[in-house]
């Protein structure tokens, strides 16, 4: 057991790690490979060590035609989902039904097949992730980014109320940290750019900062430095239509749900389910998860998708449940691609080295942070 600083960055690419000076010198390296997936399942796995057939959820959102919140307002919905025809107009209406509380975001569902999904998964830095995780482990204080109003401002007043916290506490436990604001800026400026570059080092003044401090404190400290993948940018547009090719969903038996990289589809029936394979088989720029994939990284469980499709490194889908415009940089491609890798860091020899799952992150955590 050792008392613990971790720290946790969304979206941080191994192949960044060398323009961080400080980070980039920890004892022990890993190349954190995640799962295929999105945050909300990559965080959840580093802090949980289970994968999606585990969580019982992968991704938010999920075809639950009987258990939707929306479902007996879907009438409703589809009358206003007239209104699509603006961007404005939908994020107002999508902005008062997030209000409602029935679910967190509804993202940019369309309004007509919104009663059909249900947000089931929640990552476990939010606080509507009600399982069990070391988040909640009694010898560790967590000080997370989403605490902050401020979006802008969020991973700034995190470091400070952490050094804050560290220097003003006396007989310190472990301390988790939460930052975010690397993710958001490859999203929509590019992984690379000019203010992505100065981010990074902002965030390795951080890491050395808090670290410092933390070892001045517990000198036999251990310190842990995670993300939970990687980013690339958005080269290519991949643009699907199944209401063309196929039908409407809600008429034709089966129904989709497209984010940035992962295409879902559920389907009644087989027959149906061939027609929907043969015509996206032949779009270029993504590829259909093989089942040797989906065991390995825990998406067995049909209610994900009877047919789950994955695009290719830097090809978005666009238009997506996601976003109408294609991202600067996006993740959630398969992790063949080390672009999508993360990292994982500890201050002790040992910890980690070469390829590490976030499970092997999480069995390490908990290591230190011993039985509840
Ligand atoms: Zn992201």
């Amino acid at each position: 057991m050792s008392r613990t600083l971790t720290i946790f960055i969304d979206g941080l690419p191994f192949d960044q790690l060398e323009k961080l000076p400080y980070s980039s010198r920890f004892v022990s390296k890993g190349r954190l490979v995640p799962i295929l997936g999105y945050s909300v399942n990559c965080q959840t796995q580093l802090f949980t060590g289970k994968k999606p057939d585990e969580l019982g959820f992968w991704g938010e959102w999920t075809y639950a035609p009987e258990t939707a919140p929306f479902k007996k307002l879907a009438p409703l919905f589809k009358l206003l989902s007239l209104v699509e025809v603006s961007y404005y107009a939908k994020r107002v209406v999508h902005r008062f039904i997030d209000k409602m509380g029935r679910a967190s975001a509804t993202k940019n569902i369309p309004l007509s097949y919104l009663g059909q999904f249900e947000e089931t998964g929640h990552s476990v830095l939010s606080s509507w992730f009600k399982q069990e995780s070391l988040l909640q482990h009694p010898k560790m204080k967590v000080i997370l980014h989403n605490k902050f109003p401020v979006v802008e401002r969020r991973d700034e007043d995190a470091y400070k109320a952490t050094k804050k916290y560290i220097d003003e506490t006396d007989d310190l436990e472990s301390v988790l940290v939460t930052f975010t604001r690397i993710d958001a800026c490859s999203h929509w400026l590019g992984v690379a750019s000019d203010p992505y570059n100065e981010l990074l080092l902002v965030q390795d003044k951080y890491i050395e900062e808090l670290s410092e401090a933390y070892l001045a404190k517990v000198p036999d400290g251990t310190i842990l430095v995670a993300s939970d993948h990687g980013m690339v940018n958005v080269t290519e547009q991949v643009n699907i239509n199944l209401e063309r090719e196929i039908g409407n969903p809600n008429a034709n038996g089966y129904a989709y749900f497209t984010e940035g990289t992962i295409l879902r589809v559920w389907c009644e029936r087989d027959a149906m389910r061939e027609k929907i394979a043969t015509y996206l088989d032949g779009v270029a720029g993504m590829e259909q998860l093989c089942d040797e994939d989906r065991k390995e990284f825990g998406i067995t469980n049909p209610k994900f998708g009877d047919l789950i499709y994955h695009t290719h490194e830097g090809h978005q889908f666009v238009p997506s449940f996601w976003g109408p415009k294609p991202s600067v940089g996006m993740h959630g491609y398969h992790p063949r691609y080390e672009s999508q890798h993360g990292i994982c860091l500890s201050s002790r020899p040992g910890d980690f080295d070469g390829k590490v799952s976030a499970t092997d992150f999480y069995n390490v955590l908990s290591g230190y942070l011993g039985t509840a």
